[in-house]
């Protein structure tokens, strides 16, 4: 069985901070700064790639990197902490890495307008002292806000700044943190990604869905979205290139971040309870390519996240010694009576509700769906 260990995870905490004037002209410099030599160094490698047949290793990026800031027009770049630099090469480097793997596309230049704005500090170029983090070459410590506190006694190792096209600043902070094991759950439950409903667990959890199984979609989706079109059609209607339109765009921006914000903490709550709940969590490995082509489930899937809740539950089970088990064999679970195993002949996407014709079982579609889920998962083990 699980050992009951506590185990070192690194994790990120991720914070708004609002900076001074002075630290947000230093930061977009640095963003600049970062974009900047990752493009250059793009552009030799693709060049040396394209001309050559050639692989420019990091270590000679690096080489490249120290010799522009020592000409005169990118002398600008000793300007900002180095170590940012550093970082957006090392991030090229495993881009190329990936796209040579055969795992990712050709890396792509980063837009001034499109790519987020953000810079890589490692342990050497900022300062951790009671509680507060300066930055190297920035003037002052970050005035953070910690919305939660970050483990007691934590290290950070890495500290990413970025801005979002909202305008908001934020800080994250990856520490080395202990993670105790929960003591052992009676629970198993299995999983269907949902369509009317966010997901349907196999059994009802109270507090968390209803009597049946389904988890609703949160309450505050629906406002949000309206609140979402509304924004996009008053951009949609501003002139293009005027300042309207740009206060338009940065209004739109901040409507996403909020629902993004909203949906992710929500899905926190669920998975956290859900982890908390069980100790053998099945789920079945979408499919979510099969179901986009169908353009009607599309957007319910995306709404429903399903991606992250799997790589919430991923984490989460392997903190705190559980199980997910991933059927990813293909099976009709929404034909198959979870009660006798029979098949049903067919099963249109809008019945909700079914009888079989077999043993007579009463099924709403995603519960039965959720348990045949967390069947095939038990058989699996
Ligand atoms: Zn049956």
């Amino acid at each position: 069985m699980m050992c009951a260990m506590a185990q070192p995870v690194k994790r990120a905490f991720t914070y708004r901070f609002y900076p001074t004037p002075e630290q947000a002209e230093q930061l977009a410099r640095t963003f600049g700064c970062v974009r900047l030599v990752y493009n250059k160094a793009l552009e030799e490698r693709s060049r040396a790639h394209a001309l050559h047949g050639r692989r420019v290793s990091y270590g000679e990026s690096s080489a490249m990197l120290t010799a522009w800031k020592r000409t005169q027009e990118l002398a600008f770049l000793g300007e900002v902490s180095s170590v940012p630099l550093q970082q957006a090469l090392r991030h090229l480097q495993s881009a190329f890495t990936n796209f040579f793997a055969k795992r990712a596309a050709y890396p792509r230049f980063k837009s001034r307008k499109r790519s987020r704005l953000s810079a890589e500090y490692t342990r050497s170029a900022f300062t951790w002292r009671d509680g507060r983090l300066t930055l190297a070459k920035t003037a002052g410590p970050l005035d953070i806000v910690w919305s939660r506190p970050l483990p007691e006694g934590a290290e950070p190792s890495t500290v990413t700044v970025s801005r979002d096209a909202a305008g908001r600043w934020s800080v994250s902070i990856l520490c080395e943190d202990t993670i105790r094991p929960l003591d052992p759950a009676d629970g198993v439950v299995g999983l269907d990604a949902g369509i009317t409903s966010l997901l349907t667990l196999s059994r009802p959890i109270p507090g968390l869905s209803d009597a049946v199984g389904k988890v609703a979609n949160p309450r505050h989706e629906r406002a949000d979205r309206a609140r979402l079109a509304r924004a996009q059609r008053a951009l949609a209607r501003k002139e293009r290139g005027s300042s309207n339109r740009a206060k338009a765009r940065v209004r739109v921006a901040r409507v996403h971040a909020r629902i993004t914000d909203r949906r992710r903490d929500h899905l926190h709550k669920l998975t956290t309870s859900i982890v908390r709940e069980n100790q053998v969590i099945a789920i079945e490995d979408l499919t979510v390519r099969n179901l986009m082509r169908n353009r009607r489930l599309a957007r319910a899937i995306s709404d429903a996240s399903w991606r992250q809740v799997r790589t919430m539950l991923e984490y989460k089970a392997r903190w705190y010694g559980r199980e997910l088990v991933v059927v990813d064999r293909w099976f009709p679970s929404s034909k198959l009576c979870s009660a006798c195993g029979t098949i049903a002949q067919v099963m249109p996407l809008g019945v909700r509700e079914w009888v079989c014709a077999a043993c007579g079982a009463a099924h709403d579609r995603d519960v039965n769906a959720a348990k045949n889920v967390l069947a095939a998962g038990l058989a699996e083990r």
